[in-house]
């Protein structure tokens, strides 16, 4: 079945990337269409958020009912590097915003989408992308997708690919660039009750790098249950399990190597099954093309380590947002505006994969990593601690975030160094 009519934009994918592109879209007064696979609330990893996503959250004007239904962060509490003792780095540190939040997923994005929808989205679930439609030039002209058992085409100005890492739309426009030291995979399970850190450390993510090899997380999603996960690069992965011991012993052992995560789930149980997911950070050579524009995931992902995900897909999809209405305001502009999309958030996106690169290996001095992130960040140097929290929160990229002018020219914050 083919609409007839044409939407100005179409987002193909519900997560927070696809529903912030949308919801900005439409609050700027274009006409949106959303289409998402599944139906939500469904089950999604990344749980933990960085105080970078507060601006695009307020954007959204969602601060206050995240304050009220998400455990706050207060920063992180780390196990690595040479000293054996752990540290902890506070988001207050970096000034402006003293916590941001550990989410419930499935409750978050259903949170994200429903904004969309209240600002005028249409969204359809269950609607999954099948094809990429194109005109006589390869331009991208709209979609074909499954919904109620049907199969329909449906025409817009520009097609956002949000699909995270099934790169639905781009698949086949955009070369990938696999980081080949970053190919990880990640096991993880759910443990109820569990201790939280002591005084001072509590409302922190966990990061400790296991002894033998890759690293942990402990994330306290709720009150009642503690997200414990291992991550590994897949070589020592299938090293590991050559003999016959599944990844879920390999994940058991990791937790069992860690006094923090023993003394935190002492007394309680794994209350969920063990799950597994490839975690390969790559990115995309090309963030946009004719009539369309790749964001979060799809456009590109970093291994986990400091919970940066959610935050780069959202602070992506404001900027996106404000380029594609730049191009739709005045079509002359459009490859302007793009490139500047694809400029801004390739430097914010390879100045976090730089110092994520730097931090894994764990046989460092703290110091070092101390003084990578204050250069980076470009606070003085005696303001080591305040450099780091400003790296790892994203508050270093915010001012090319929150100011970013699609028809702009002038440098950039970050790749200042
Ligand atoms: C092990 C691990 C741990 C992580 N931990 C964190 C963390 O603590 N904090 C953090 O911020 N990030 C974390 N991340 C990263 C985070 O999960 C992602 O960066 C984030 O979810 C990206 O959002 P997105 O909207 O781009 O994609 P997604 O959230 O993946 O959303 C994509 C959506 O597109 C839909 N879709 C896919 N294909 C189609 C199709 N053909 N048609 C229609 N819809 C489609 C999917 O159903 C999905 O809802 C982690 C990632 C991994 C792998």
């Amino acid at each position: 079945m083919s609409e007839t009519k044409q939407y100005d934009v179409l987002v193909v994918g519900g997560g927070p990337a696809g529903s912030t592109t949308a919801a900005l879209l439409a609050k700027a007064g274009r006409d949106v269409l959303l289409l998402e696979r599944e139906r939500f609330p469904r089950y999604h990893i990344g749980e933990s958020l960085i105080t970078g996503v507060t601006p695009v959250m307020d954007a959204l004007g969602l601060i206050d009912e995240l304050d009220a239904r998400f455990q706050w962060k207060y920063g992180v509490t780390l196990v690595w590097g040479s000293e054996p003792e752990p540290w902890r780095i506070s988001f207050g540190q970096a000034g402006l915003y003293d916590h941001s939040w550990h989410v419930v997923r499935s409750e978050f994005d259903q949170l994200l989408l429903n904004k969309a929808r209240e600002l005028g989205v249409e969204v359809r679930e269950e609607a999954q992308v099948t094809e990429v439609l194109t005109g006589e030039n390869g331009e991208v002209r709209g979609v074909a997708y499954k919904h109620g058992g049907e199969k329909h085409r449906v025409a817009a100005r520009f097609v956002v690919d949000a699909s995270g890492q099934s790169r639905a739309v781009s698949r086949n426009l955009a070369d990938v660039s696999w980081q080949n030291d970053l190919r990880n995979v990640a096991v993880w399970s759910y443990f109820s009750p569990y201790k939280p850190l002591p005084d001072g450390n509590q409302g922190d993510i966990l990061v400790e790098s296991v002894k033998g090899g890759g690293w942990l997380w402990g994330i306290p999603v709720t009150g009642e249950k503690l997200s414990l996960g291992h991550v590994l690069p897949v070589d020592q992965m299938t090293a590991k399990t050559a003999d016959g011991r599944s990844q879920q012993q390999v994940f058991e052992d990791a937790v069992a190597a860690s006094e923090v995560a023993q003394w935190m789930i002492a007394g309680g149980e794994r209350v969920d099954a063990v799950r597994t997911i490839r975690d390969w950070s790559h990115v995309c050579e090309q963030f946009h093309g004719p009539g369309w524009l790749t964001v979060g995931d799809a456009a590109g992902f970093i291994d986990p380590l400091f919970s940066q995900g959610v935050w780069l897909g959202t602070s992506g999809a404001w900027m996106a947002a404000r380029a594609l209405d730049a191009a739709l305001e005045n079509p002359a502009d459009t490859a302007r505006a793009l490139d500047r999309y694809q400029t801004v958030y390739r430097q914010l996106f390879d100045e976090f994969l730089s110092f994520v690169r730097f931090f894994y290996d764990p046989t460092r001095i703290r110091k070092m990593y101390m003084e990578r992130a204050q250069q980076m960040a470009r606070v003085p140097r005696d303001n080591l601690q305040g450099g780091f929290a400003s790296m790892i929160s994203g508050i270093q990229a915010l001012p090319d975030v929150t100011g970013f002018d699609p028809l702009g020219t002038e440098s950039l914050q970050v790749g200042r160094a």
